[in-house]
C-alpha cells in the first residue's frame, strides 16, 4: 500500500476525536456503520513551506491517518502576516517545492489559492476559498502548537470555527495548554505526533552555510534548493 492509502475503513460523523482515551496514543477514528459520515474529509495544511520539511509532511499524514481524511490539501501561503517583517523566498518557488515534497503520495494535493490572491494571507480567506472548492467536504485545518497560540489573534478568528475543525500537532520546544489559551470548545483537538525538530528556519540557515539537508527535506527538495541555489546567498525573496 502506498504511503496515505486507504485501508477502506470507513468514516464517522462526529468532526472530533474527542472520544479518544489519550492524546498520546492516537488511535483512528473510523466506523464500519453503513451509511454514516459519508461526506469527504479534507485536511489543509498551511504554511509559509519556505522550504516545505519531513516535520510538515509527518504532521499531515499522522493527521490524515488519525481523522481518516480523504485529502490533504498543502496551500503555500501568500504573504503571510505573520511574516511581513521578514525575507521569504518567492511563492512559486515555495509552491513547487511542496509540489515535488507530495508528489508521491495519492492523498495529498497542493493549491495554489493563498499564492494567487493578492495581498496578505489571512486563515480565514484560505477556509472560505477551500470550502468553495469542496462545498460537501468536512475541512480540518492542520497547524501547528506554535501557531495555534496564535489562533485567536487571526483575523475573523471567531467565524473560523465553523469553516473547520482545528487539529493542533505538537511540535518540538513548543508546549501551549490548549485550555489556557481559552479557545472555543471542541473546536481545537491537540494531537502528538512523532516529534520531528525542524523547521524551515533551520533548514534554511543549514543551507546557507554549506551544511546538509538531506534527510530534513525530501531529496527532489534538496535537489531544487541546489538547483536554484535558494538560501545560499541569503535567499530569493519577495521583501528584499
Ligand atoms: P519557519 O521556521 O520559517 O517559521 P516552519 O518550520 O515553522 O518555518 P511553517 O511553514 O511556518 O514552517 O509551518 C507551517 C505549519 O507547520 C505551522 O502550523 C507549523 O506550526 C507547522 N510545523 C512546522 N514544522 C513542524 C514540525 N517540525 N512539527 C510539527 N509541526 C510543524
Ligand atoms: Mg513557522
Amino acid at each position: 500500500m502506498n504511503p496515505g492509502e486507504s485501508d477502506g475503513n470507513r468514516k464517522m460523523s462526529d468532526l472530533s476525536r474527542k472520544d479518544q482515551p489519550s492524546p498520546t496514543e492516537p488511535t483512528r477514528l473510523h466506523t464500519d456503520a453503513p451509511g454514516v459520515g459519508t461526506r469527504p474529509r479534507v485536511g489543509i495544511m498551511g504554511g509559509t513551506f519556505d522550504p516545505i520539511h519531513n516535520g510538515h509532511l509527518v504532521a499531515a499524514s499522522e493527521v490524515a491517518w488519525v481523522y481518516d481524511l480523504d485529502e490533504v490539501i498543502f496551500v503555500p501561503t501568500g504573504r503571510p502576516v505573520f511574516k511581513l517583517d521578514k525575507a521569504v523566498t518567492n511563492a512559486e518557488d515555495r509552491y513547487l517545492m511542496t509540489v515535488i515534497a507530495t508528489a508521491s503520495n495519492p492523498k495529498f494535493t497542493v493549491s495554489r489559492v493563498d499564492i494567487d490572491r493578492p495581498g496578505i494571507t489571512y486563515t480565514v480567506d484560505t477556509l472560505r476559498d477551500i470550502q468553495r472548492l469542496r462545498p460537501d467536504s468536512d475541512l480540518f485545518f492542520i497547524t501547528g502548537a506554535d501557531a495555534v497560540a496564535e489562533i485567536m489573534r487571526w483575523k475573523d478568528a471567531d467565524t473560523m470555527w465553523d469553516l473547520a475543525h482545528f487539529v493542533a500537532v505538537t511540535r518540538p520546544g513548543y508546549s501551549p495548554s490548549l485550555p489556557a489559551l481559552n479557545l472555543p470548545d471542541q473546536k481545537v483537538d491537540m494531537l502528538e505526533i512523532p516529534a520531528l525538530a525542524i523547521s524551515s528556519t533551520d533548514i534554511r540557515r543549514r543551507s546557507a552555510k554549506g551544511m546538509p539537508v538531506w534527510y530534513l527535506v525530501p531529496d527532489g527538495v534538496v535537489q531544487y534548493i541546489n538547483k536554484h541555489g535558494l538560501y545560499s546567498r541569503g535567499g530569493e525573496s519577495d521583501t528584499d
